[in-house]
């Protein structure tokens, strides 16, 4: 591990966070319109220097596919950790970043794949049709899939931010999206769903609630504040939607991003994987991990020695702006991000380190290592495959 201290760590990630648009309702739009100054309010302490970065190792003894991330990692010394550390990314494109993660993936097919977005509904466009936005939407995705997507994502905007015309919240299981969630299980392309958030964002705050910093940070995303009687769709509406469609769908593969925002509540988790052979997760992010952490360490292991075959590892990280345009400081948060991220991913999961991540010791699970290597290589493989 690096010199940086935990607070160091604890503090651009939580930038991190927020740039990456983790669990928040942050626009996804703006999200994606990160500028490249990355993170403008850093924290005053010096800046993880990149060498001191590099140095970072996994240890790992199987390559690692990093599922879930929006990482243009394009900078040299990014790619070359990446490739001495065996670590593949497969990024999640809006629209707006869609085309620099597709060349990603087309110039650095052994660092980096990618997933496309579903297109968004425009229901005010004229002329606007179920039937005519199921073909465009169909079209996009064969000609992304033509250009190495190797899975669609729905992001949580469904559910909780497009409204349709009656003014309803569009959720998941909206016949919209039937013609397409059925051309993709013939087609034999993944669906990525982010649904929801964290429970606690429609729970009253408490002191110490693993989310407290994040709520306070950005209150417009801790929906207890505005859910009660205003008509906002509730955890369990978004869930219970997210179920039936993979229900609906049983050849659809689907992977259920931030661990179906159900971390807290595993054998919730448990009771679908038994009900669904088609859905997995993906484990995304570091606040998982401290989700995790907290609890019983025998239970949450055996879950992912009972579930080896349906969790696929994720970081969530973004860099947040164009590398090459960043100077040492910028470029040294930015990548000390993923490593990082990485790095307390492999150890929590993989080995019996104890560490503090987010404010919660956390005693690494050592999965066996035909588990692990499952975990953070071959599940993506079997999941999104052409990764
Ligand atoms: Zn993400």
């Amino acid at each position: 591990m690096s010199k940086l201290n935990s607070r160091s760590i604890l503090a651009v990630t939580a930038i991190a966070l927020v740039f990456a648009g983790y669990g928040y309702a942050v626009d996804p739009a703006k999200v994606d319109a990160t500028p490249a100054t990355a993170p403008a309010t850093a924290p005053a302490e010096p800046a993880p220097d990149i060498a001191e970065v590099s140095a970072i190792t996994l240890d790992a003894y199987t390559p690692i596919i990093d599922a879930h991330a929006h990482y243009a990692g394009v900078h040299p010394v990014v790619l070359k950790w990446l490739a001495r550390n065996n670590v593949k990314i497969a990024n999640i494109g809006g629209r707006r970043r869609h085309d620099t993660f597709m060349r990603l993936a087309k110039d650095h097919p052994n660092l980096y794949g990618w997933i496309t977005d579903m297109p968004r509904p425009r229901y005010k466009d004229e002329g606007f049709t179920q039937a005519d936005y199921a073909a465009k939407a169909i079209a996009q995705i064969k000609l992304d899939v033509a250009d190495g997507a190797v899975s669609v994502k729905i992001r949580k905007s469904v559910g909780m931010r497009i409204k349709k015309p009656d003014g309803t919240y569009l959720q998941i299981d909206d016949p919209l999206y039937e013609p397409v969630f059925a051309w993709m299980e013939i087609a034999g392309v993944t669906l990525t769903v982010h649904v929801a958030d964290p429970k606690a964002a429609w729970e009253p705050l408490t002191e110490n609630s693993l989310y407290a910093d994040r709520y306070k940070k950005s209150p417009k995303t801790h929906y207890y504040t505005y859910y009660a009687g205003k008509n906002f769709p509730s955890y369990e509406e978004i869930l219970a939607a997210h179920d039936r469609v993979v229900a609906r769908h049983p050849k659809l593969r689907i992977v259920s991003a931030h661990m179906g925002n159900m971390e807290h509540d595993l054998a919730a988790l448990a009771a679908r994987f038994d009900k669904y052979p088609n859905l997995a997760i993906d484990t995304c992010g570091v606040r998982r991990i401290s989700a995790l952490g907290g609890q019983d360490r025998d239970k949450v292991r055996a879950f992912f020695i009972k579930y080896q075959d349906r969790i696929l590892y994720g970081s969530d990280r973004n860099a947040g702006g164009d590398q090459l345009k960043m100077g040492p400081e910028d470029l040294g948060w930015s990548f000390h991000d993923l490593a990082d991220a990485t790095k307390i991913a492999w150890d929590y999961y993989a080995t019996d380190t104890v560490r503090e991540v987010k404010g919660v010791v956390c005693h690494g699970l050592a999965l066996p290592r035909d588990v692990a290597r499952k975990l953070f290589y071959t599940n993506a493989k079997k999941w999104y495959p052409g990764l």
